[in-house]
């Protein structure tokens, strides 16, 4: 019998196309029942409509994905908590940053395990990335984060509203690779917030970043560009030179390497496996991981960001 068993709060998409197959295939992990308000069923486990009657049904249940939108994770977090379940969140862990701090300090007075993920992290080439970068300076990095949003997130209202973070929600995943791959501390120096005239949330951004792995500060040289409106090709790449003239292309959202153009590492993506398997060593250790650093990127632009007013979009 695997050691933990679980439950995922949220059937959607990234549920359904990653977290309940993934969890299907790990020997440390034994799915018990998933809570869906539409009701969706599972491949045989029970289907709850709320995470209580979840709790009141599965009184031993180790621990919870949590797959939902951001906005409603902070009442389902301490809820699990509460009922003295282990709880894996989804990216971006909450709409606020204090409510990410809130829920590491209620998992520790209830001796539990909080485990925030950010699944691009979790690729051979961002891990090959950073041991390259250690201890250099930067001459420039630029993050091209560029995708066709109709493609990606048809019908996904609550992206665009309050709390959804709008194209940050791609965005945040090439900001969790940025601060996996930093050599030293990086920081929001300004943005630009580009927001269809009838969402609250910026359809492409461009951010300004600074660090003291800069080779020549001041010269806004560590940039990112995200934008939604990208029909055809898809971008999600980084180019990094660093000052003694290496360029580093780390592409396919963080999968493939080259340096100086010859591929160093490809490998395909195993990025939710990869979060499974340091969940179960997680609790196996009683340990939380609580990593804001992505997500602060993001309320940073959000406070420093200059909002421009664009066309109104239409799904
Ligand atoms: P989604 O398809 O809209 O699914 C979210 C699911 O959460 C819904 O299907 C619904 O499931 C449940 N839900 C929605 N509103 C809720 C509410 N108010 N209260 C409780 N449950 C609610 O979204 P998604 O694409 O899976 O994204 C979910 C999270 O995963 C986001 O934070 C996103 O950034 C992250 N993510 C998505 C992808 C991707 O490729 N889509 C990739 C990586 C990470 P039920 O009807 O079953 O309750």
């Amino acid at each position: 019998m695997a050691p933990y068993t679980i439950a995922v709060i949220g059937v959607g998409k990234i549920a359904q196309d990653q977290h309940l197959p993934v969890i299907g295939k790990n020997p440390d992990f034994q799915l018990v029942g998933v809570v869906s308000g539409r009701g969706l069923s599972v491949g045989g486990v029970p289907t709850f409509r709320t995470a209580a009657e979840l709790y009141a049904a599965l009184p031993d249940l180790d621990a919870v994905a949590i797959c939902t939108p951001p906005n409603v994770r902070h009442a389902l977090a301490r809820e699990a908590l509460d009922a003295g379940v282990h709880v894996l969140l989804e990216k971006p862990p909450f709409p606020t940053t204090r409510e990410l701090v809130d829920i590491g300090d209620y998992a520790a007075r209830k001796d539990r395990v909080v485990f925030t993920t950010w699944h691009s992290q979790y690729n051979a080439a961002v891990e090959e990335t950073r041991k390259r970068l250690a201890g250099q300076k930067l001459k420039s990095l630029a993050i091209t984060w560029k995708e066709d949003v109709r493609r990606w997130h048809p019908g996904q209202e609550w992206i665009w509203e309050v709390g959804g973070f709008g194209v940050f929600d791609p965005g945040i995943n090439a900001l969790s690779i940025l601060t996996a791959i930093m050599p030293q501390p990086i920081f929001v120096k300004s943005a630009r917030l580009v927001t269809p005239s009838n969402k609250a949330m910026p359809i492409a951004a461009d951010v300004v970043f600074w660090s003291d792995a800069e080779a020549e500060p001041g010269t806004g040289q560590l940039t990112a560009a995200f934008d939604w409106r990208q029909e055809g090709p898809q971008s999600w790449d980084y180019r990094i030179e660093t000052a003694d003239g290496t360029v580093l292309d780390l592409t396919l959202g963080g999968s493939k390497l080259a340096v100086d153009g010859t591929v160093v590492v490809e490998a395909p993506s195993a990025e939710y496996e990869g979060i499974y398997e340091r969940f179960a060593g997680l609790l196996g250790r009683r340990e939380s991981v609580l990593d804001a650093a992505p997500f602060q990127l993001v309320a940073d632009a959000f406070m420093v960001g200059r909002r421009e007013d664009t066309d109104a979009f239409v799904d």
